[in-house]
């Protein structure tokens, strides 16, 4: 169903402004073509769009003519930026916030507005598209009925643990990576969780996108000499009743 977004400050029946909306819009992972006629409608008719990197989003706004002004919302200006935000909404402005790629939150910057949001009863609307994890996982040949999104692995502290306690998980597991750290972890992970099946995704939707699917040991091994590059996403198979 198509739906309107309000433009203006309108009074409710007691005389109050009504608030704007919080529109959480997914943004494609790399071919722009995978962007919803919903998402596009959306950023054309919000007065702001909050974005975690503007110069990456202008390349989106620009290719879809949206010509909505734009505003930086990342971890670091969180705080204030939020407050103002959540400040316009408050007048009735309806402000759209967008990540670099994918779906904003999922291992990027939201979940604080979302909070800002909700102590002030603002709607928040998700206007759904893109996600690397679901997009790796449905492509990875392994179990999906059931799994766990583990976002990016710590980089030291307590890293050894958290593999160690992964490596119990019964249901299928999705991690975010690095070119640079990929290898260390495809063997860290082949050391911890013995020779499961697994799956990398690198570039999905774009031009080298690329699937390379087999046990940790055959993966560690294809990968050793490999020139990483680009974006990606590791699904490793859940551990089976026989290796509890
Ligand atoms: N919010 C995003 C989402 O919904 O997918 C994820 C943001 S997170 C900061 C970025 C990580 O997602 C990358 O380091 C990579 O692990 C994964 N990723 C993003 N785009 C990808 C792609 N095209 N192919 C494979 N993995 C990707």
């Amino acid at each position: 169903m198509f739906f309107a977004v309000s433009s203006a400050m309108i009074s409710n029946d007691n005389g109050l402004l009504d608030k704007g909306s919080l529109y959480v819009v997914s943004t494609p992972i790399g071919n722009l073509d995978d962007f919803t006629y919903r998402s596009v409608e959306v950023l054309k008719q919000v007065q702001l769009i909050a974005a975690e990197d503007t110069r990456r989003t202008r390349i989106l706004l620009n290719h879809y003519q949206i010509k909505t002004p734009l505003a930086s919302y990342h971890t670091h200006n969180q705080e204030k930026k939020g407050r103002q935000l959540i400040d316009l909404l408050k007048e009735g402005k309806d402000v759209a916030l967008v990540s670099d790629a994918g779906t904003p939150g999922i291992s990027d910057p939201l979940y604080h507005l979302v909070q800002l949001a909700l102590n002030d009863a603002v709607t928040i609307v998700p206007i759904p598209g893109p996600s690397a994890l679901l997009a790796a996982l449905t492509v990875s040949g392994l179990p999906m009925d059931r799994f766990i999104f583990e976002g990016f692995l710590p980089l030291k502290k307590r890293r050894k643990t958290r593999l160690q306690e992964l490596s119990q998980e019964r249901r299928t597991l999705v991690l975010y990576e690095s070119p640079h750290r990929i290898r260390k972890t495809l063997k860290e992970l082949h050391e911890v969780f013995g020779n499961r099946k697994a799956a990398v995704a690198r570039e999905l939707t774009k031009m080298h996108e690329e699937v390379m699917r087999g046990t940790l040991e055959e993966l560690v091994a294809l990968g050793k000499d490999k020139n990483w590059k680009g974006e990606i996403t590791l699904v490793i198979a859940g551990c089976s009743e026989k290796e509890r």
